[in-house]
Parts: structure tokens; C-alpha cells; sequence
């Protein structure tokens, strides 16, 4: 890469990220500090900070760096707090996650996809992070319960497994919607033994695909 990645990198951070209303410092950070351009082929390096998403193989995609914001705040994530992700794709929100002092435990099912962040989660020394080969739909019951849960990807529905292992008090962040392709933003909130639902708006998220997701 011929321009220097951390001018890029803040130049993103201003531009995406804080001019559209990210404030919490820990997520500004860590987006300040990894290096995306690292979670996507060497061809498209050069694309890495750009408003965009970008393809990462298998018909998936890195999410654009403002929704990888977006979700982390909205997940108030803070130090030492065990995270479960739902669709590791490139590896580069769980990379977020474990800047922010997270205990990430992160599952995705295409196995090409799974090798490739597990190698970067190596090669970056990201020892926080936890990634299973599995359908994630059901979660990582012997792992759990998790403070906060993160679904990368769209389905029809919040599934249950995943209400099931969220803590008291935790969040879940999930983009739903009964059409692919195009989903609503909601946050799964238990306080006190109850759980409520919230609606964020719409979102466009690649698949959730499994048990409790499409099939
Ligand atoms: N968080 C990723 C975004 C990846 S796109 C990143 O930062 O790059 C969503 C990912 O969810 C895809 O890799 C897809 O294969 C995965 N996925 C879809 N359904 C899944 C399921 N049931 N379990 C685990 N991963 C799933």
C-alpha cells in the first residue's frame, strides 16, 4: 500500500464515522487503531476505508465501516465483557470487539472463510478472540452466557438459542427482516429477567443461514 493506512484510517474515522454521529471513544479507537485493509484480499487494499462494503469470497461481504461502528456502539461493549458474533465473514468486527476489550467468541459456517480469520486472528496476535466452525444460529451454548451477542448477518427471525444465552443484563444487535436482503436493526435487551425489542431502522445484511435462520 503506497498511502500511509493510518492516514486512511483517520480520515474514515472523521468522515464516516463521527461526522455520522459515533461518539463512544473505545469504538472510535479501535477503529482508529485495526487494520482493515488486512481482513481483505490485496487486491482491494486500496478500497478498504471506503464508505462501502466490500466482497470477501463465497458470495459474502466485510460490512461498511459505519455499520461496524454502529452496531459496536449500540452494544456498549466494555472491557473484560464476553461477546458472541454471529458471521465472523472477514474477522474485522471481532478485530473491533477484542480492541474494545472484549472476550470474543465468534462463529461462522463457511469453513473457507472460517480458516482465513482464523489465520488473521493469529498473524495479528488477536488471542481474545475464540472462532468455531458451526451454524451460529444456535449459538456456543458451552460458552455461554454472553453479555452481549452480535448477528453479522440477516435473518427471518431472532433465534431462540441465542435469546437463550444472553445474559442478565445483556444486549443482542440483529438485523431482521422476512424479506433476504433487507432487514430492521434490532437490539434484544435483558434487564431484570425481561426482555425487550427494539427497532432501529433498516439495514441490508447478506444472509443468516441455518436452523433458526433462512434455509
Ligand atoms: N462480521 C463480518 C461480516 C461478514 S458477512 C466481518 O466483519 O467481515 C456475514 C457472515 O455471516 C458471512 O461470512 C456468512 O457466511 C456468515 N453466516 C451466515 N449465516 C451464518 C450462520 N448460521 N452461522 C455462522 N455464520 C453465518
Amino acid at each position: 500500500m503506497m498511502i500511509d493506512p493510518r492516514r486512511l484510517r483517520e480520515r474514515m474515522v472523521k468522515e464516516q464515522i463521527e461526522a455520522r454521529g459515533i461518539s463512544d471513544p473505545a469504538v472510535l479507537a479501535a477503529m482508529r487503531e485495526v487494520p482493515r485493509h488486512l481482513f481483505v484480499e490485496p487486491a482491494l487494499a486500496m478500497k478498504a476505508y471506503s464508505d462501502s462494503p466490500l466482497p470477501i469470497g463465497e458470495g459474502q461481504t466485510i460490512s461498511q465501516p459505519y455499520i461496524v461502528a454502529l452496531m459496536s456502539e449500540l452494544l456498549d461493549v466494555k472491557p473484560g465483557m464476553k461477546v458472541l458474533e454471529i458471521g465472523t465473514g472477514s474477522g474485522y468486527q471481532a478485530a473491533i470487539l477484542a480492541h474494545m476489550g472484549a472476550e470474543v467468541h465468534t462463529v461462522e459456517r463457511i469453513r473457507k472463510l472460517f480458516f482465513a480469520a482464523r489465520k488473521r486472528f493469529a498473524d495479528m496476535r488477536l488471542f481474545s478472540i475464540r472462532p468455531k466452525l458451526d451454524d451460529g444460529t444456535l449459538g456456543w451454548p458451552e460458552e455461554g452466557p454472553y453479555d452481549r451477542i452480535i448477528v453479522t448477518a440477516g435473518g427471518p427471525r431472532v433465534p431462540q438459542p441465542l435469546v437463550d444465552q444472553l445474559a442478565d443484563p445483556g444486549k443482542l444487535a440483529i438485523p431482521v427482516g422476512d424479506t433476504r436482503r433487507q432487514q430492521s436493526l434490532i437490539l434484544v435487551t435483558r434487564e431484570n429477567g425481561e426482555v425487550t425489542e427494539q427497532n432501529l431502522g433498516g439495514v441490508a445484511f447478506v444472509d443468516l443461514v441455518g436452523s433458526h435462520g433462512w434455509t
